[in-house]
Parts: C-alpha cells; sequence; structure tokens
C-alpha cells in the first residue's frame, strides 16, 4: 500500500465564477432553476474529475454548496428557524435562499439568516439557529445525492460533513430562545442524524468519510469535550463499516491532541502549515505538531496538512517530504494521508490562467490546481523515495531560492523607517474627551448625526469605466471625469436626502482592500484569483510579496473632489492596515506582524496627505480585526497589541480637529472592548442589524468611550427595512449607548445594493434618526 494523496474540499465557485453568475441570473429571474442546477452539476462534474486527473486516491464530495456548506448542514440536520414556517420535509431551494438572503415579497418578509466569519477565515458562514427545545431529522439527501452522482460519473468519493462538535459551537441559540442553555447539550441529539447519514453512506458504498471538526482547535471547555468524546463513540459504535476522517484545521490541536486522538475514528487530519517559519507561538511549529501527532496516532490514519490550503506560495517539497517521511518511518506508508491543510476553499482555482501576473512572481506561486500536484507529487515521493520525485523537488528548491534572494522583496528604506517609530507617532495630541469637544464645536452635526460607510451601487456604468481604463480604451481624463460624474451623482443624493455626514462613494474601488494594494509597493495581482467570500461573492486577495510602501497619494484627489461640492463634511474613506493584511495572501518569510506595520506606515502617509488637503474627517476601515484574532485566547494578547499599535500609528498623525472613524463589520466585541477602545477613534461604526442590536451587550458590560453608530441597515440582504424596524433598532440602541454616542448608520458599504434598495434603506434611514432625535427632544 502506498501513501495517499488526499484533498479536504475544492473552491465551488469556478475558475470563471460560473456559480456566482448562475446565482445571480436566477436571483434576478433572468434564469431558471434548470439552469442553475445544471451549472451547479457541471462544476462539480468539473472538479472531480479534476481532483480524479491530479492523481488524488481521495477526491471529496458534498463540498460543493449552493450559497454555504454551513447553510448545507443545517438542512441536513433540519435545523431550521422557525420563521421560515418550515413544516418538515425536505427543504427546497425557494426555502434555502431565503435563509441565506432573505425573503421580502407582497406575502410574506422575513429576514436572512445571521452570517459570520469561519474561523479566521474571510468566508462567512450562515450562523445555525437553535430553538429552545430543538430537534433535528435528516432532512435532506444532498450528501447521499453528490456521492452518488460522483460515482456515477466512475468518482469514488469522500464525502465531508460538518461535524457536531464545530456545528453546535459555531451556532447560537435565536433570539428569544433559553439562551442559558448550555449549547453542548445539543450535541448527543444530534448524534442519531450522524448515525442515519454514515449508515446509509455506507450502505451506498462509501469506504470513508470526512467529519470536518476544526472546533478541535479552538479553546474548549469541558462540556464540550465530553459532549464530544461521548458523540463521537456513539457514532462509531452504530456506524462501523465507514472509516472516519476527523479533519482539523486552521492550527494546532495543543490541548485537544489528546481528546482529538481518543476519539475512536479510523483517522485524523491535521493542519502543518499555520503561519509555519512565522509562529507566534512554539504552540504552531509545524514539527512539534508533528511529532506529538505521530506519538498520539496508534493504529490510527493520520492525514498530514502539508500544503497550505490558506495561502498561495508555492510549498517546499523537501521540507515537507521530510515531514511525511518522518510520519512514514513511525507509522507506515498504509496508514499516512498526504494532504492540503485545510479545504483549498479558501484560494483560487488554478494558476495557469494568470497570464498577465509577473513571471518572476508567478514562479513562487500555486492555487488550488497546483497545489493538488504537490500532494500527489509528496504522496509518490513518500512512496517511492525522494530520487522518484528528484526534478520536482529540484524545481522547488530553485523557486525558493530565487524568492529569498529576490531583490524585489526588499526596500531597505522600508525596514529603516520601521526601526524609527516613536511612541509620539501612535499617540493623539489630546485624549479623546478634549477632542471631542473641539469636535463638536467645529462639526456643528445634529444629535444622532447620519452617515453610510463609504460605498455607494457599484453600477454597470462604473464597472465598465474601471474595465476599459485598466484594459487601457479609456483615458485618464474621460476616466476621470466619469468617476467625477458618479461622485457628484453621490454626493447630491446625500444632500437631498439630508445625511448629515457624506461620502464620496467609492465608485474607483473594485475592493477596499485590491484598490490600496495595486497603489502600494510590494503588491502583485490575478486576473482570476478569486475566493469566495459569501454566498456569490467573491474577492480576489492581492499578494503581499515584498516589502510595503506608498509611493504616492491613493485617494485625495476623489475625497478632495467630493469636498469641494458641498460646504457639509465628506469623510475620506481608507482601509486600515490590520484588514489589507487580513484580506491579502500574505508572505511567509517574515512575521505577519512586520508586514503589518509596514502598511501602517503607508497608510499614515495617505491620513497625512488627506488631512493636508483640506478632509476633516477620514474613516480607516478594520472591517477585518475580529476575524484576524487567533482562534487561541492565549495568542490573543501579542495580536492586539500589535492591532492597536499599527491602527495608531496609521491615524494618529492628525490634529485634534481632524475626526477618525473606523469601521468593523461582523464583529463581536464583548472580549475584546478595551482593545477596540485603546485603538482611540473618534467614532467607530459596526455592523449590529441582523442580530437586533445583540452585539451591543459588550457596550454594557465596557463603557466605550467614544462614539458609535450601530448598523440598523442590513445591507448583505436585498430586503428593505421599514422606518418602524430602524426606530426600534435605535430605541434598542439607546437603552445601551448614552444619546450623544449614537450615531446612525447602515451596517457596512452599500456597493452589493442596487440604487433603487438604497434609496428606499437610506431615506427610511434619515426618517428614522428625526424620528428619534424627536423622541429624545420631547422627552427633554
Ligand atoms: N468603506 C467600505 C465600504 O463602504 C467598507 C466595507 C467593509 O467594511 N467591508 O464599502
Ligand atoms: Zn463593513
Amino acid at each position: 500500500m502506498s501513501i495517499r494523496a488526499t484533498s479536504l474540499g475544492f473552491p465551488r465557485v469556478g475558475l470563471h465564477r460560473e456559480l456566482k453568475k448562475a446565482l445571480e441570473g436566477y436571483w434576478k429571474g433572468q434564469s431558471s432553476k434548470v439552469a442553475l442546477l445544471s451549472v451547479g452539476a457541471e462544476l462539480r462534474a468539473r472538479h472531480w474529475k479534476l481532483q480524479q486527473d491530479a492523481g488524488l486516491d481521495h477526491v471529496p464530495s458534498n463540498d460543493f454548496s449552493f450559497y454555504d456548506q454551513i447553510l448545507d448542514m443545517s438542512c441536513t440536520l433540519g435545523c431550521i428557524p422557525q420563521r421560515y414556517g418550515w413544516k418538515g420535509g425536505i427543504i427546497d431551494m425557494d426555502l434555502y435562499f431565503a435563509m441565506a438572503r432573505g425573503r421580502q415579497t407582497v406575502a410574506d418578509d422575513v429576514t436572512a439568516m445571521e452570517m459570520s466569519k469561519w474561523f479566521d477565515t474571510n468566508y462567512h458562514y450562515l450562523v445555525p439557529e437553535f430553538a429552545s427545545h430543538q430537534t433535528f431529522k435528516l432532512s435532506s439527501t444532498k450528501v447521499f445525492d453528490e456521492y452518488l452522482e460522483a460515482k456515477a460519473l466512475g468518482v469514488e468519493t469522500r464525502p465531508v460533513l460538518v461535524g457536531p462538535l464545530t456545528y453546535v459551537s459555531i451556532g447560537k441559540y435565536a433570539a428569544g430562545a433559553d439562551a442559558d442553555t448550555d449549547r453542548s447539550a445539543l450535541i448527543p441529539r444530534l448524534v442519531p442524524i450522524y448515525i442515519e447519514i454514515l449508515t446509509k453512506l455506507r450502505n451506498l458504498g462509501a469506504q470513508w468519510v470526512q467529519i470536518d471538526e476544526p472546533a478541535l482547535v479552538l479553546d474548549l471547555s469541558e462540556p464540550y469535550r465530553n459532549a464530544c468524546s461521548v458523540a463521537y463513540r456513539q457514532i462509531a459504535a452504530a456506524a462501523p463499516g465507514v472509516n472516519i476522517l476527523v479533519a482539523t484545521y486552521f492550527d494546532g490541536l495543543r490541548d485537544n491532541a489528546e481528546l482529538a486522538f481518543s476519539l475512536p475514528v479510523a483517522g485524523i487530519h491535521v493542519d502543518l502549515c499555520r503561519s509555519p517559519g512565522q509562529a507566534n507561538t512554539t504552540a504552531n511549529d509545524p514539527d512539534r505538531i508533528l511529532e506529538e501527532c505521530i506519538a498520539k496516532a496508534g493504529d490510527k490514519y493520520l492525514s498530514l496538512g502539508v500544503v497550505d490550503g490558506r495561502n498561495i506560495w508555492r510549498n517546499d517539497l523537501y521540507a515537507s517530504l521530510q515531514r511525511v517521511g518522518k510520519a512514514v518511518a513511525k507509522l507506515g506508508a498504509d496508514r499516512v494521508f498526504v494532504a492540503p491543510s485545510c479545504s483549498l476553499l479558501h484560494v483560487p482555482v488554478d494558476l495557469g490562467v494568470e497570464q498577465q501576473l509577473d513571471a518572476g512572481i508567478r514562479n513562487w506561486l500555486a492555487f488550488a490546481t497546483q497545489k493538488l500536484g504537490e500532494v500527489v507529487t509528496l504522496a509518490a515521493g513518500a512512496s517511492a523515495g525522494k530520487e522518484s520525485i528528484r526534478a520536482a523537488l529540484e524545481e522547488s528548491d530553485a523557486r525558493h531560492l530565487d524568492r529569498n534572494t529576490s531583490r524585489r522583496i526588499h526596500n531597505q528604506a522600508v525596514k529603516l523607517r520601521l526601526e524609527a517609530i516613536t511612541p509620539a507617532m501612535m499617540t493623539r495630541r489630546s485624549s479623546l474627551s478634549e477632542r471631542r469637544k473641539l469636535q463638536r464645536e467645529i462639526l456643528g452635526l445634529p444629535q444622532f448625526p447620519t452617515t453610510t460607510i463609504g460605498s455607494f451601487p457599484q453600477t454597470h456604468e462604473i464597472r465598465q469605466a474601471r474595465a476599459l481604463r485598466k484594459k487601457g480604451d479609456m483615458d485618464a481624463v474621460d476616466y476621470r471625469n466619469a468617476m467625477q460624474k458618479e461622485i457628484k451623482t453621490v454626493v447630491d443624493y446625500q444632500l437631498q436626502i439630508g445625511l448629515d455626514v457624506l461620502v464620496h462613494g467609492e465608485p474607483e474601488r473594485n475592493d477596499m482592500v485590491e484598490y490600496f494594494g495595486e497603489q502600494l509597493s510590494g503588491f502583485a495581482f490575478t486576473q482570476n484569483g478569486w475566493v469566495q467570500s459569501y454566498g456569490s461573492r467573491c474577492v480576489k486577495p492581492p499578494i503581499i510579496f515584498g516589502d510595503v510602501s506608498r509611493p504616492s497619494p491613493m485617494t485625495v484627489q476623489w475625497a478632495v473632489y467630493a469636498q469641494g461640492l458641498t460646504d457639509k463634511v465628506v469623510k475620506g474613506m481608507l482601509t486600515g492596515p490590520i484588514t489589507i493584511l487580513q484580506w491579502s495572501f500574505v508572505r511567509d518569510d517574515q512575521p505577519r506582524a512586520i508586514t503589518q506595520r509596514q502598511i501602517a506606515l503607508a497608510i499614515r502617509d495617505e491620513v497625512d496627505d488627506l488631512e493636508r488637503a483640506g478632509i476633516r474627517m477620514i474613516q480607516i476601515d478594520e472591517a477585518a480585526l475580529r476575524e484576524g484574532l487567533p482562534l487561541r485566547r492565549a495568542d490573543w494578547q501579542s495580536y492586539l497589541e500589535n492591532a492597536v499599535t499599527d491602527f495608531r500609528i496609521a491615524s494618529c498623525t492628525v490634529e485634534d480637529r481632524t475626526q477618525i472613524h473606523t469601521h468593523m463589520c461582523y464583529s463581536e466585541f464583548n472580549d475584546i472592548m478595551p482593545s477596540i477602545a485603546a485603538m482611540d477613534a473618534d467614532v467607530i461604526s459596526i455592523e449590529t442589524s441582523r442580530s437586533q442590536m445583540e452585539l451591543l451587550n459588550a457596550f454594557v458590560s465596557y463603557r466605550y468611550p467614544a462614539d458609535i453608530g450601530p448598523g440598523i441597515y442590513d445591507i448583505h440582504s436585498p430586503r428593505v427595512p421599514t422606518v418602524e424596524e430602524m426606530v426600534a433598532l435605535l430605541t434598542k440602541a439607546r437603552q445601551v449607548l448614552a444619546p450623544e454616542q449614537l450615531w446612525v448608520n447602515p451596517d457596512c458599504g452599500l456597493k452589493t445594493r442596487s440604487w433603487p434598495e438604497v434609496q428606499r434603506a437610506l431615506e427610511n434611514m434619515v426618517a428614522a434618526a428625526r424620528l428619534a432625535r424627536e423622541e429624545t427632544s420631547g422627552t427633554g
């Protein structure tokens, strides 16, 4: 028996984002359900074939999803929130998309399920929602259908399920449910469904089933650990004859290693890539993790995640081969799988189509398709000896040497500047309260000032102008005119509906990170490097390959133009260092913290220039601060310290009169309030509407000193909230926040929405703020 080449999941959106197009066509009513289903089937077939042809021994199935694999799991388990009026039975597509996106028809008006970030990735899942007496029931045939579908195509697959521990620990009790109940108590109730699924899969012929339990890399409380042990004991006892691989990823197992390896399952998958070479702690040193796993494996199969599923650098085949070799020496070839560290969902599909990428940089990279090749090569090399993959090893060494010694990576001026950072550079001139007083006087805003988060709808014309400019088919003057026209439309509109603090609308930005990356040095870009963010939404993360600096201003001309159109304040709009780092593929040859600090200095330069150009308010978006938080608490402090320092380096250059805003999406602040406050922004806007202001609980226990705009319009749903709903949310917010602290704004930017939706929603929002003002002045 030779070492098996395996994978945990493949990107499903398609090389040319076929799934995105099919979904959006279907949602707009432009194409039929049949058409959507056939695009799904075509993508699955293509990806299975591709993986089989690459030479994988285990090809995953059920990793496909029309929206989200956690939503699929909720359907499989029959965990459907009450508001969708589900009567049992098989869940159809309308219900499925209603949960994903909300539903607003004449007859019906129901909100979407809450979204949250999948561990520390930029992928959003739909949060399982449990009722007080939640029961579960097998309610979808998807996993069986897809297994059989692949089989019919001649591909034997390893079906993937999200495991009970993970499913429960990433879920939440519905508002009003008995939230005091320990959620771990739900795990035993799920066991019968898993048994039913596994039994059925075995009867259909499945040899292996992959159960994803990334929750095993989290800090787990005793009830969860116990529930997990008991659940797997019962599952294994009742569903014999099928090999279960429990897949863990996104970090090492640390104190859960004992638990994971004690589960009576056939195999364990471990992530040996998390921050290799840039680990903050010895706890995620891959060689140590590997040794521990080998020692604990006993007679289990060990699946080694040696190819990074979260980043796009070519694998160091020699180093990986040695690791695989160590495992083989102890466990035997038969017991070792080679694999990517996690599902390849988090990397683009194929480097092969990146014809425009600088060839020098291209040589350093590997996308999903190339990573499968690396896995297969490593398995072959470990089975037949390193001579058998000699050419691949030599190529890998040469490419790594080329990268490490490349002059394009190192910029001495940047390194020196980093060393010269002083404490004064991270401190505002006066305290928050002094600044607040001054800013109130100068800005003269009404109570509950209304604003937006920055972007306005990206219309077809805007995208077209950007595309033409990129291709060189539009000259700089025409492009500037087109953007200015759009900015004027957006500014005029905001004036017309009476918003208090305006934005220019960000028409020039394809993406809040890519836009900056394109103008910073040290970044490279792909044409097709799409990664799914949520539903049909994809992002194209930049690649940070070298030292970062800002050659010239990036946003000043647009902000200045917008400000010139009105006497009202226009907020300058920047993306912060943490978010730029978090949403890029980051070089792995130095600690992430250093790269982040370089970006902070670049943003500081831009803040300086904006202020000098007369911009009085500057928002620095740190949308990704929370999701970048290490999964283990032990690692939080150093991350947060760096985050705070870098935000301050970026922002603290301004005069007291200049108001610094920050914005964060999907943030749960409970445990990090002191750090959020330590960033010392004057105003923060956050996402809160989908969770009905639940997130504000953090502000009860910790009095946040600055101003806050809790979002009252869920921009991730096409649904338009009514004035009453928004007033109700504001009322809730006022129970927690002082009236003079409160700003009124949407959850996030409006770029993904259409103008008609945005108009209705913003007009309602302005009306809601007026009502709130009347109410407070009425009550004195
Ligand atoms: N300013 C950005 C926008 O409005 C913020 C987006 C975000 O937080 N994701 O689009
Ligand atoms: Zn946001």
